[in-house]
């Protein structure tokens, strides 16, 4: 015990030192959880302390911790043939890429980078590129959502809509315009969801032909909001956007990074809403975290475009030297299978109504707004005031996370969206919980809840 502690503080001591943490401001008071094993839904730190997490990591561990069979998919890869670049080909990816369009249920080319913000800057320069090859050489616009997330390099950050995460790396890639998300929650009074949804869209539609039509290579967005605060647009919205997008010759980029693979109660988010993208990104889910990969899938036709004999510059001229390493490809091939051999998206949508009924169950606590899910996803929206809306203070916010941590349950909260607004709980725990997991999750946060 002397010496777990003894240990534990010499960590700590060397995390401080040595480590830079991913967006987390270094606070002494609350020095970082060192997580030391995991099994299922739970990990265990270094003290030995056990905490469900109800985040599933960085919303990515969907078949949970532990997995055996993953470790031993990349084992045996690692051991066959561990590296060769994508400029070439090799079986686990091309298994994979073959996978995944029969995930998607239609005719996609994939792309292999290794993390969510690289398949989308693939995705960007891909759009580019792509009006390029077809002649419509001013399309080079991106249009995305305000509290949207998709990354941290310097495009993908450009098409946050982010204002916290921006502060200090401005200014950003030119070309990135941003439109107001479809927040029901906060719509004009005496608007109904469906009418403030179409309205959302329109202004889609006003902004590409303000910009100029001619102008605008692509929209991206989330099918459902995730880390900006779970903000879940009716069926009507995305389907407006499509036509919108079609209508103009936009492209529509799918970001899937956390919503798909299960999550979502389907393969993909988009799959909810029967809309088809032209490009979908994906990563986190896709090897449920256990090693770095992303895909950018891209519709045959638009891939088909980058074949002209007559031009030297045709293909796409970008290279990922770990893209779709066979590793993290066999890997991935197995963590689907595993979604599949264990029913994983219909038990995602069983654990999800779970989770919405017991959360419903706060509508009249006095700091609770507005409760929302999807699939296995939620947000509750913290208020200090129910009338006005007006958010909940983040010291409120941080207690109850906190509360949580302490009876050992990990939940999240929205991004640094802008001041003020980081006021959503947010839950995601593993597609692989026991009923027991779910139960300790819901009582854990009804408590914490009780105590604010
Ligand atoms: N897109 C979405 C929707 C995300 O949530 C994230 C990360 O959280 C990204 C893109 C970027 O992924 P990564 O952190 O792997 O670059």
């Amino acid at each position: 015990m002397i010496k777990s502690a003894i240990n534990s503080e010499a960590a700590l001591q060397k995390d401080r030192q040595y480590l830079w943490h991913n967006i987390t401001p270094y606070n002494e008071a609350a020095p970082p959880m060192i997580a030391e094993s995991g099994q299922g839904a739970w990990i265990t730190d270094i003290h030995g302390k056990r905490y469900m997490d109800g985040m599933s990591g960085l919303w990515c561990v969907n078949v949970g911790y532990g997995r055996k069979e993953l470790a031993e998919a990349a084992y045996e890869q690692m051991m066959q043939l561990p590296y060769f670049p994508l400029t070439q080909s090799h079986m686990p990816a091309i298994r994979l890429a073959e996978k995944l369009n029969e995930w998607l249920g239609d005719e996609y080319v994939i792309f292999f980078s290794n993390s969510g913000s690289e398949a989308n800057e693939a995705a960007f320069k891909m759009v580019r590129q792509y009006h390029q090859q077809t002649g419509q050489h001013y399309r080079h616009k991106f249009i995305s959502r305000y509290r949207g997330y998709h990354g941290s390099s310097l495009g993908a950050l450009s098409a946050t809509g982010q204002a916290q995460r921006k502060y200090k790396y401005e200014p950003l890639t030119s070309g990135f315009l941003h439109v107001a998300p479809p927040d029901s929650y906060r719509r004009p009074a005496g608007q109904s969801v469906e009418e403030f949804n179409l309205q959302c869209a329109q202004v889609i539609e006003d902004t590409i032909i303000w910009e100029g039509a001619e102008t605008v290579g692509a929209v991206i967005m989330e099918p459902v909001i995730t880390g900006g605060g779970i903000i879940v647009p009716e069926p009507i919205y995305l389907e407006r956007v499509q036509e919108i997008c079609k209508r103009h010759g936009v492209l529509l980029i799918i970001d899937e990074v956390i919503c798909g693979f299960g999550r979502s109660g389907q393969k993909f988010g988009h799959h909810n809403f029967g809309i088809k993208p032209d490009i979908v990104t994906m990563a986190k889910g896709l090897t449920s975290g256990y090693l770095p990969l992303s895909a950018t899938a891209v519709r045959k036709d638009i891939y088909e475009a980058f074949k002209d004999p007559e031009d030297e510059y045709s293909h796409f001229r970008h290279v990922n030297t770990f893209g779709g390493n066979p590793a993290a490809c066999a890997l991935a091939l197995r963590n689907l299978q595993i979604i599949e051999e264990e029913q994983l998206i219909d038990r995602a949508r069983v654990l999800g109504q779970r989770l919405r009924d017991a959360l419903q169950t706060l509508v009249d606590h006095p700091l609770v707004g507005d409760i929302r899910s999807f699939g296995l996803l939620a947000g509750v929206e913290l208020v200090a005031d129910k009338a006005t809306k007006q958010p909940a203070s983040l010291d409120i916010v941080k207690s109850i996370i906190a509360g949580c941590k302490q009876h050992g349950l990990i939940i999240g909260k929205n991004g640094d969206t802008v001041a003020g607004f980081n006021n959503v709980l947010t839950f995601a725990p593993p597609l692989v919980c026991t009923d027991e997991d779910m139960e300790f999750l819901i009582t854990t946060f009804l408590k914490v809840m009780g105590e604010h």
